[in-house]
């Protein structure tokens, strides 16, 4: 497997709580490379396009407020099988189901504040690091 980038973020209940950097600690350990970060507030409407897909679950509404209610860190993270790994260091989205030593299992609070969120496939991958990062260089 080649070296990919994957897009990742810190949400608004991990940097409540000033998790940033031991979260960021659990990629890099992971073998994941920060090739970019910045601190971003999400709008309403932008929480509603990034989460566009679960539009018709009845969690949207809590999942978009818990979204803006605060700051989150995007990332975009660089190494081999980046999607994949990241996945796995995150752990399941319930954190009572996750596996040990995974960042949600540590972490998240329940499964709708659960600290991270990573790209799934490598076509969305692309496409949330083009809307999170467009303009902005990234250097490996
Ligand atoms: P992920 O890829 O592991 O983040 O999981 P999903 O794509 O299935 O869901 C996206 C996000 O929606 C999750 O990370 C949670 O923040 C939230 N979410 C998913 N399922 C639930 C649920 O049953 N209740 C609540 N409140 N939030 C949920």
């Amino acid at each position: 497997m080649a070296v990919e980038r994957t897009f990742s973020m810190i949400k608004p209940d991990a940097t409540a709580r000033n998790l940033t950097g031991k979260i960021t600690a659990k990629l890099e350990e992971a073998g994941l490379r920060v090739v970019a970060s910045k601190r971003v507030w999400m709008s309403r409407k932008q929480a509603e396009g990034f989460y566009a897909v679960h539009k018709d679950r009845p969690f949207f509404g809590e999942l978009c407020d818990t979204m803006t209610s605060g700051p989150t860190i995007v990332q975009v993270l660089e190494g081999e099988n980046a999607i994949a790994r990241n996945r796995e260091v995150m752990g399941a989205t319930d954190p009572a189901k996750a596996a040990a030593g995974t960042i949600r299992k540590e972490f998240a609070k329940n499964i709708g504040e659960n600290s991270v969120h990573g790209s799934d496939a490598t076509d969305t991958a692309a496409q949330e690091i083009a809307y999170w990062f467009s303009g902005t260089e990234i250097v490996g």
